[in-house]
């Protein structure tokens, strides 16, 4: 096959999967009562090269999500021509913070005040505004941090508050990921509903952070019952990946 026979097999591809993953969001809405306008897509290309971040927007994506800069920063640098935000969604090292300040318009994996200094920073360097989210972790401790990252429950608020105040961020809302131990383990939508309420509480003090972002392939059901404003989808588009990440 020609190189152009290859990008039009994949854009059928990702056309086709595209809209089973549309279906499913437009049928949890019906089922929970809620606008299909009210929760966005991110499609998590991470492992996906390029070439496809550039068939989704041609599709109509406009949220990309990755978890590793090392693969994020070049696909970035060779997307700019494409009107996409990006989120960055993986556990974040400081020394990573510069570069992942230059393309990310939101981190959805902030969990720690060190991790804030850092951001903050670099955003005001970069004279850039970046979105953050406080990542939860259910599985920790309530004052502990989750072994995916994310901070626990009781660690919230105090972070969300330092994020608010800091120079060049914008506090946008909380994401997690549906924990596979301790008491959440298997109970995707009772995790996701305890998100919720923690977003209901933090929208006391901070009312613009009603971003919640919850829900992957095999559990966006559950997360748009629950309330989730943004689902992140990666294998259901794209595929399983052909290694972790
Ligand atoms: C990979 C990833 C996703 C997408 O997972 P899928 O199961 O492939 O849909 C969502 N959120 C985060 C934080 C991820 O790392």
């Amino acid at each position: 096959m020609t190189d152009l026979q290859d990008l039009r097999v994949r854009r059928d591809e990702l056309a086709a999967n595209l809209a089973k993953v549309e279906e499913r969001i437009t049928a949890a809405c019906a089922a929970a009562g809620r606008k299909r306008a009210d929760v966005t897509l991110i499609v998590v290309t991470k492992t996906y090269p390029a070439s496809d971040v550039r068939i989704l927007s041609d599709l109509g994506v406009r949220h990309v999500a990755e978890n590793r800069d090392q693969d994020a920063a070049p696909k970035a640098a060779q997307s700019t021509d494409l009107p996409l935000t990006w989120h960055f969604v993986g556990q974040l090292q400081t020394n990573k913070v510069r570069s992942v300040v230059s393309y990310a318009d939101l981190v959805q994996s902030v969990d720690r005040a060190k991790l804030v200094t850092a951001l903050s920073k670099e955003a005001v360097r970069a004279e850039r505004e970046l979105g953050c989210l406080i990542q939860v972790a259910l599985d920790a401790e309530e004052n502990g941090r989750g072994e995916r990252g994310g901070v626990g429950v009781g660690g919230v608020e105090e972070l969300a508050a330092r994020v608010a105040e800091a120079p060049g961020l914008r506090l946008d809302g909380l994401m997690t990921v549906a924990p596979l131990t301790g008491a959440y383990a298997g109970r995707q939508q009772a995790a996701f509903e305890r998100l919720m309420d923690l977003s209901t509480h933090l929208r006391v003090a901070h009312p613009a952070a009603n971003m919640v972002s919850a829900g992957m392939s095999s559990d966006l059901e559950q997360a748009v019952a629950a309330g989730a404003t943004h689902v992140r989808v990666g294998t259901a588009v794209l595929g399983v990946r052909p290694r972790l990440g």
